[in-house]
């Protein structure tokens, strides 16, 4: 309902609005399997949380889960962050990148070990499609690794084209992971 009564006069020089009003709600997935992988997840967290203008709204439970397409290698331990921000989703990849690259990721061949995986699965209700980036992530609905912590931290999210977060639950149910404790939230 809109409100018409007029603005007291000291209302009028209040504060602009925070910028809190220009953020997006995104989740970004988090995979690790080689070195110490949870440390490197920690590690990859707190780099998140020290993004320019982006906070870390909520983070998953660890999980831990056997390798897919190329089996001869160590889990993978998985989760998924919130993260409130006001990067565009350009810009976002970009850091995301750039936290793989300094945390050592080669990308050997596809499905290879990895020191650290970081996914941009959805940002807002934005779709994106262009070369370098695709939102939601392809494979979101595909993998237990990515839809169990997803479903954790907001079941009830919407993927566009796709419907809510839990309801990509049953397709996955099959995967066996392991919920095997929490990351270390940055300070
Ligand atoms: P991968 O090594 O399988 O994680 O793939 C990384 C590459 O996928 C990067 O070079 C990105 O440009 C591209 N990519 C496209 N869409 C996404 C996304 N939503 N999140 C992360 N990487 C993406």
């Amino acid at each position: 309902m809109n409100d018409l009564r007029p603005v007291p006069a000291a209302d009028m020089h209040a504060p602009s609005p925070a910028p809190e009003a220009a953020l997006v709600r995104a989740y970004v997935g988090l995979g690790a399997n080689l070195g110490e992988p949870v440390a490197q997840l920690n590690g990859a967290l707190a780099a998140l949380a020290a993004l320019p203008a982006t906070r870390v709204a909520g983070v998953s439970s660890l999980y831990r889960s056997a390798p897919v397409g190329y089996l001869d290698q160590p889990d993978f331990y998985n989760a998924v962050a919130a993260l409130d921000t006001a990067l565009s989703p350009q810009a976002l990849l970009a850091a995301l990148l750039d936290i793989e690259r300094r945390g050592g990721r080669e990308r050997a061949f596809r499905n290879a070990p990895r020191t650290i995986d970081l996914d941009l699965l959805l940002y807002g209700a934005q779709t994106v499609s262009e070369p370098g980036l695709t939102v939601p992530h392809p494979r979101l609905g595909q993998r237990a690794f990515v839809v169990q912590p997803l479903a954790e931290l907001a079941p009830q999210c919407v993927v566009p084209g796709a419907g809510e977060v839990r309801t990509l639950l049953a397709a996955v149910a099959a995967q066996p992971i392991e919920r095997i404790g929490a990351l270390q939230p940055p300070a």
